[in-house]
């Protein structure tokens, strides 16, 4: 979707100067607790995760097992079914076990039409417990995706992962980062299924995109809706407390300053090695240069070295493709305040129409940038990032606009 190495190099340098004034916020207050330690010393490389985790305790602490206690597997698939309820039009009906072949026992099914016309989309496969042999991890996949020009086929996707089965009749009760990993999931689940293209390649995409609506999913798991509803105490049925949900929300902003910097230099490595005529590189040498000039902080090592980063010289589909992961999270965050803005928040009617015509529904037949274009009014906005991640944002400049498609159209 950015098209050329320059317009990536521009969001990276953009973000730079944010994300290091982030880190002097970080160490002033893990030195803070050194000094009060009477630790005697200067923040260096190898005390920033030590502290850091005392900053964490001190600042944002959060006890993850009480969070848990709201976190039931069976709640957030029916968030889920809500969600895709309010913003596709979709309704999920559980298909009578037997009448659809699975592969294990565990494998749940749902028949996927739409609310109000009732048409077929099609079918929603759900394994969700870990066994012997299966493949570790959460992830979406298709057996079958949308096309129409080979005959009407409907899809038939899935959701999976590695939760641990209860008792019969037990909730399964999981962490706030898994939950966060089923809305992203499910988040594939309905760009498969909302794929309305007529030729199967269509369905693909590239890859600084593909990421961004599953990433973007992941924020209705925080709407007041989905929370009064659904994250509800597994024994006493009560609501989450609000306090518990403001320290999840602050948490989130805990230590983005180190995550961002440690990433983005060397998503900017990865760039510019991709800009050069590597002939006789001292990779040492310009590596250190390089950092210098950026003003890389003394206090965060490169989260890869050049000589061990694969995204450098892996392979083709890979190489330089480093920066996409922020380029999707600008993307996302720069939507969610669309979603915030609107009258109807995360659930505006317009702006759901508006997001699953042109963000899922199209797959990859559209021009992603002109996809986005047509759904905001504008290109995205990098300052999004920067407050979704509590940076300091620099002065608006020309610059901050990520222009995503060819000038000059
Ligand atoms: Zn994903």
């Amino acid at each position: 979707m950015a098209k050329t190495p320059e317009r990536a190099l521009e969001l990276m340098e953009t973000v730079w100067p944010a994300a290091l004034a982030r880190v002097k916020e970080e160490v002033a207050d893990m030195q803070a607790i050194a000094d009060a330690e009477g630790a005697g010393i200067t923040i260096e490389p190898w005390d920033y995760r030590y502290y850091a985790e005392k900053v964490r305790k001190a600042k944002y602490d959060l006890d993850s097992d009480e969070v848990k206690q709201y976190l039931q597997l069976d709640k957030l698939r029916e968030a889920m079914f809500f969600v895709a309820g309010e913003l596709f039009d979709f309704t999920f009906n559980p298909v009578p076990e037997g009448s659809v072949p699975v592969f294990h026992e565990d494998v749940r099914v749902w028949e996927v039409s739409k609310k109000t016309s009732g048409d077929l989309v099609g079918l929603w496969y759900l394994d969700p417990y870990a066994r012997t042999g299966k493949r570790s991890g959460a992830w979406a996949t298709t057996y079958r995706g949308h096309e129409t020009f080979d005959g009407k086929k409907t899809v038939l996707g899935s959701n999976n992962s590695n939760f641990i089965k209860g008792a019969p009749g037990e909730a399964v009760l999981v962490s706030w980062d898994d939950a966060s990993t089923l809305f992203h999931e499910f988040g594939h689940a309905l760009h498969y299924l909302s794929s309305s293209v007529a030729y199967p390649t269509l369905n693909g995409g590239v890859r600084d995109y593909t990421e961004f609506q599953s990433q973007l999913l992941e924020r209705w798991l925080l709407t007041d809706e989905v929370i009064d509803r659904f994250l509800v105490h597994h024994e006493t049925g009560d609501p989450i407390p609000d306090e518990l949900v403001a320290k999840i929300k602050k948490a989130k902003a805990f230590n983005q300053g180190f995550a961002t910097t440690e990433y983005l230099a060397c998503a900017l490595m990865d760039m510019k090695y991709h800009m050069m005529d590597p002939a006789g590189l001292d990779v040492d040498a310009f590596e250190r240069a390089a950092l210098t000039e950026l003003r890389m902080p003394d206090e965060i090592p490169m989260r890869h070295r050049s000589p061990q980063f694969g995204h450098i010289f892996n392979n083709e589909n890979y190489a330089a493709g480093y920066y996409g992961y922020i380029w999707a999270d600008v993307l996302t965050a720069d939507a969610a305040e669309a979603f915030q803005q609107a009258p109807g928040g995360f659930y505006d009617k317009d702006m759901a129409n508006k997001l699953v015509e042109n963000l899922f529904t199209v797959r990859n037949a559209v021009d992603p940038a002109e996809a986005y274009r047509t759904f905001r009014g504008r290109d995205p906005e990098m300052e999004a990032l920067m407050r979704d991640r509590g940076f300091p944002i620099p002065r608006r400049q020309e610059s901050a606009v990520v222009q995503g498609s060819d000038a000059g159209e």
